[in-house]
């Protein structure tokens, strides 16, 4: 039995609905995954009225968070996709999104790429957390790049030339809201955070869990993740961190999974019987 609990679906910067993701999951014998999509749950909430006979769900979010020098991902499971405070949160932080990607525009436009806005939100394709990767997806159709890499090294990765930040909260913040939503906070690929220091800030400021399996994870940094793991008596979790983009690993949902113990675990420790 098998589990995938890092999935991105066209509420955020995926490319597969929600109804795609489960379609998948099952084909390919998948037992539980979560959507985890980045500041909205718009993906989770698109299923809640959606039988899934085979297929456990476990409701999912990944906050993009921010530190001066790093950006840190969140990731909340089993939450209260209804929760007040959290709702609240996700508006304005998705709110701003729109705001800062015109901003990302103007800058683009005064380094001499020229991408219109609109196209941008078209290419986002009603989501409410618009990103990068459409603004992205916008300067490769103009082909002014070949790669969504090369776009990020070039213009838009964190304080690059056309970076603007959005609306975020702390990681403390943001393990605080899981939890206050009822979920269990759990650290994301901890090993692209690349500073053990903040890692262990995370975990002093209240995370449950770490997701100690990711495809961008050295076999190496696996190890020391689940030793930290062990050592602070944290869940462990892993996914995917699926986007169905063409040329980014995965390519098909159950490449990159793990045991759906794991999973089990985490439905057990949040008191959610499913
Ligand atoms: P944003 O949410 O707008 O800050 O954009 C962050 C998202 O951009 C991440 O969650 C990734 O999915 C994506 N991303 C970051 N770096 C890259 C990259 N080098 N190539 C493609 N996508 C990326
Ligand atoms: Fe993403
Ligand atoms: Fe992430
Ligand atoms: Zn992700």
């Amino acid at each position: 039995m098998l589990a995938d609990l890092h999935i991105h679906t066209t509420a955020s910067d995926g490319r597969l609905s929600p109804l795609e993701i489960v379609n998948e999951a099952t084909r390919n014998r998948l037992s539980y995954i979560a959507i985890t999509d980045h500041d909205t749950v718009e993906g989770v909430l698109a299923l809640q009225n959606t039988y899934l006979p085979d297929l456990t769900m476990i409701p999912g979010i990944e906050l993009n968070t921010d530190l001066p020098d790093y950006e840190v991902h969140i990731l909340g499971y089993n939450i209260d996709i209804y929760n007040s405070q959290l709702t609240y949160e996700l508006t304005k932080i998705t709110e701003d999104r729109f705001t800062r990607a015109k901003k990302i525009v103007e800058k683009l436009k005064a380094l001499g790429y020229h991408v219109e806005y609109s196209r941008i939100l078209e290419i986002a394709g009603g989501t409410k957390a618009v990103g990068r990767p459409h603004i992205a997806k916008a300067l490769l159709e103009k082909n002014y790049f070949t790669t969504m890499d090369e776009v990020f090294d070039v213009l838009l990765e964190k304080n690059g030339p056309a970076y603007v930040p959005h609306y975020k909260l702390t990681p403390k913040e943001a393990i605080k809201l899981v939890k206050m939503a009822g979920g269990i906070p759990v650290i994301a690929h901890p090993g692209l955070i690349g500073n053990i220091e903040i890692v262990l800030h995370l975990i002093q400021n209240g995370a449950q869990g770490m997701e100690v399996y990711h495809p961008k994870h050295s076999d190496i940094q696996t190890e020391l993740y689940v030793s930290l793991a062990n050592q602070y008596k944290l869940l462990i979790t892993g996914g995917s961190d699926y986007h169905a983009i063409p040329g980014r690993f995965p390519d098909r949902l159950g490449q990159f999974t793990i045991p759906a113990s794991l999973a089990e675990k985490l439905n057990q420790r949040s008191g959610i019987k499913r």
